[in-house]
């Protein structure tokens, strides 16, 4: 046997499962198709993140990088004319209200290099291109530049692929999402004007009349990343430009993001993704457990996409551990974690769901929102998925009163500027 576990991707998923299955003393093999430091999207963080990164022993290396501080989120509206700024330090659930913006090619690569140190061994590049599970443990094919080298064999596999999914496609696993069908259209600016006042850093998030939405990201000093998310249907009506060309125009039709973009340059090419929302039918079975983005991936809106690989890459080391110790990687040993991630997942999801739909979005909006309400919506935002009883309740009650909305439009709708093609998508579900 090469290791007990081998773990397949070094992004924060991988990074966080192998790093605690190494400190808890298992010979941990990482591999990473690519060589970081390596370009990813999905910047800001939330403060749930602070625990995993203490969990894992790697919140003074993170805080040593001086990344810009995000204290919370600001959400405006196309128009520019309603802007409310959502602290996680208003929610009394949330211990470390402070987590950060990040360069994720610096971030990544913290983190790879904290598991390395932690006595995880890294190979990178070294692409995976199969897993066979057998009753003995785990057979990898490794390939390098596209030639079959070698075969290396493992106790468990932990599939942190991220979408690339080696486990879930091989299995079958992937769930669609079809309502969270949408395409994001980024990149990087220098100049882009930051607010004044106490938290300059914190990510900006406008909506827009057709339900898509702007980010605004500060990554350091001077760069700042900035992307439109648009439903696919949304999208697909354009007419047919350059990537360069739709950013350029979702800027100019969107009043709240184009003085901030006034001074703004772009530092590099236009990216675009899409189709990235997918749920899983299972994250784990005899000998093999999927975390971050290879089991499932929420859209961007609430920035939950690196809190979950952290978090589910640190509950997977835990889990496997206890596993290996008892000698039993059977599927039955990994139930609650298969149930934990399913139930976050759901979670984030009625939430993000609601995002796209107007009715949400005209509760969320209220600029007068109940103190306590609010609260509950912020222990969300910031992480904290599984909240006291109080929370819990208090978040059904923003749930119906977003069914009131929908029924009897008891609160002005968001204002309405900022269109893709001049016209709304008629969402209302
Ligand atoms: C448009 C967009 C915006 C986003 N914004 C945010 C945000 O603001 N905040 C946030 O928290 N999240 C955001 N996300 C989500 C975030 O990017 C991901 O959830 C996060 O990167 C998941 O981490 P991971 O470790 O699971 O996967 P990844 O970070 O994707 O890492 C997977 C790694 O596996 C490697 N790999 C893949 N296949 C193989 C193979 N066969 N062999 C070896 N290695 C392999 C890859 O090279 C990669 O390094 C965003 C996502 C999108 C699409």
């Amino acid at each position: 046997m090469d290791y007990d576990v081998a773990v397949v991707g070094g992004g924060p998923a991988g990074s966080s499962a192998a790093t605690m299955l190494a400190r808890a003393g298992h010979r941990v093999g990482l591999f990473e198709r690519d060589t970081f430091p390596r370009f990813h999207i999905g910047e800001s963080l939330l403060a749930s993140t602070n625990e995993a990164l203490d969990a894992m022993g790697a919140a003074a290396k993170i805080r040593a990088m001086h990344f810009p501080e995000k204290w919370g989120a600001i959400f405006a509206t196309a128009d520019g004319r309603f802007e409310s700024y959502i602290g996680f330090s208003t929610s009394g659930e949330v211990p470390q209200p402070q987590t950060w913006q990040v360069e994720r090619a610096k971030f990544d690569q913290v983190l790879l290099e904290h598991a390395a140190s932690c006595g995880v061994v890294v190979h990178q590049p070294q692409r995976v291109i199969d897993a066979r599970l057998d009753a003995e443990g785990v057979l990898l094919g490794l390939a390098h530049e596209g030639a079959a080298s070698r075969r290396v064999r493992a106790r468990a596999i932990v599939d942190a692929s991220g979408r690339w999914g080696l486990l879930a496609r091989k299995l079958n696993l992937r769930v669609p999402e079809p309502r969270l069908a949408n395409i994001a259209i980024f990149s990087h600016f220098s100049g882009v004007a930051r607010p004044s006042g106490p938290r300059p850093t914190d990510i900006r998030i406008i909506a827009r009349e057709d339900l898509g939405w702007f980010w605004v990201i500060p990554i350091d000093a001077s760069l700042t990343s900035v992307g439109v998310v648009l439903r696919r249907d949304v999208f697909d009506q354009l007419p047919r430009l350059s990537h360069e060309d739709h950013l350029e125009r979702a800027i100019a039709e969107t009043p709240a993001i184009r003085p901030l973009m006034a001074g703004a340059r772009r530092e590099w090419a236009v990216r675009v993704e899409k189709d990235f929302s997918y749920g899983a039918r299972q994250y784990a079975g005899d000998r093999w457990l999927l975390v971050g983005d290879a089991g499932s991936f929420l859209d961007p809106v609430f920035s939950t996409g690196v809190a979950i690989a952290l978090e589910s890459g640190v509950e997977a080391g835990r889990m496997l551990d206890g596993a290996l110790r008892d000698g039993d990687v059977s599927a039955r040993r990994f139930a609650t974690f298969n149930r934990v991630q399913r139930a976050r997942y759901v979670a984030f999801r009625r939430f993000v769901t609601g995002f796209y739909t107007r009715p949400f979005r005209d509760v969320f909006y209220n600029p007068d929102p109940p103190p306590r309400l609010l609260s509950a919506v912020v222990t969300l935002l910031a992480g904290y998925w599984k909240p006291s009883l109080a929370t819990t309740l208090r978040l059904e009650y923003f749930y119906l009163l977003t069914w009131l909305q929908r029924q009897l439009r008891l609160l002005p709708a968001v204002p309405s500027v900022g269109t893709a093609g001049g016209g709304g998508a008629d969402d209302t579900a």
